[in-house]
């Protein structure tokens, strides 16, 4: 399987808006992927050039991850340059303050996420940290529903402390079919500083409250409209001048394609070669990346 290089001059020549995943793009863990910082700081340079970082990480607040990106080396990127589903979210719960102003909203999630949602979405958000088998005696769930808090919405993210009684009390939040199931974004794995070992991502506590309740969510992160109609809002983007690039198939690459990007596979993360292969045999034609890149060391 191959895949054309786009240059460094085509993608000068080519395009005013550069969309950049992070995690796999930029860097890997805590390390940056060389020549990104080189690149991304001769763009931001160039008045004519725009950039933004769309990462589907929601575990941190937008000042944490702005900590992050400087101690790596990326000093010229702006908080207002990086887009989360975190951010998306919390804009959307706060545009709709009629329905969720000072609510309660269910949230399988980071504490950092909770308070992302509470500061610049106007909720209220209950349910992070641990909620274990061990906290119940048998057959005591339904007395623990929290039922007197009767969330608006129940919200699915990225949580270690993912259980049994979140399941269940999410599912039973649900049943009310006014209240909106809501999900950051739908990564099933991501990358850790050792490739051999899998790590499960935000996907999968979405994944268990859909199976048990038939019930499909609205997603904010990429590939998905939210993130894009957001960044529609936030800047002028010409989609025909506008490339992604990304190291996720299902996440980036058809977020990029999905919008009419040009979409550039970068080989520094999740997926591979094979993988596209695959989906190429699949028939997934919105998850085959244009081209690929190296940035210039
Ligand atoms: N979700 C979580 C919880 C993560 O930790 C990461 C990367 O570290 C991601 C998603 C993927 O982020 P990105 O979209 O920047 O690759
Ligand atoms: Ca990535």
């Amino acid at each position: 399987m191959s895949l054309r290089n786009i240059s460094k001059s085509e993608l000068l020549s080519n395009f005013d808006t550069y969309l950049f995943d992070a995690d796999g793009v930029l860097w890997t863990g805590d390390i940056p992927i060389p020549g990104a910082i080189e690149f991304i700081n001769e763009l931001i340079e160039n008045p004519q050039k725009t950039v933004f970082v769309l990462t589907n990480n929601s575990t941190k607040t937008l000042e944490q991850y702005m900590k992050k990106i400087e101690k790596l080396g990326f000093v010229k990127i702006g908080k207002e340059n990086v887009i989360s589903p975190a951010i998306v979210l919390a804009d959307y719960l706060k545009s709709r303050a009629e329905t969720y102003a000072d609510q309660w909203i269910y949230l399988i999630g980071t504490e950092n996420l909770k308070n992302t949602l509470e500061n610049e979405g106007n909720v209220r958000v209950f349910g992070t940290g641990e909620d274990s088998i061990r906290n119940y005696t048998q057959g005591d769930f339904i007395h623990d529903l929290d039922l007197e808090k009767r969330p608006k919405a129940v919200i699915c993210s990225y949580d270690a402390h993912f259980s049994y009684p979140k399941i269940m009390k999410a599912a039973n939040y649900l049943k009310d079919p006014t209240v909106e199931y809501l999900v950051t974004n739908q990564d099933y794995t991501f990358p850790g500083p050792n490739p051999a070992i899998i790590i499960p991502g935000s996907g999968i506590t979405s994944a268990a409250v859909s199976a048990v309740t038939g019930r499909q969510p609205k997603v904010f992160g990429k590939p998905h409209q939210p993130i894009a109609d957001f960044l529609l809002r936030r800047a002028k983007v010409e989609a025909k001048r506008t490339c992604m690039f990304g190291d996720r198939l299902d996440t980036d690459i058809m977020f990029g394609n999905l919008n009419g990007f040009t979409s550039i596979w970068m080989p520094t993360g999740v997926h591979t070669l094979e993988d596209i292969e695959n989906a190429r045999k699949n028939g997934q034609n919105d998850r085959i990346p244009q081209f690929t890149h190296q940035f210039s060391i």
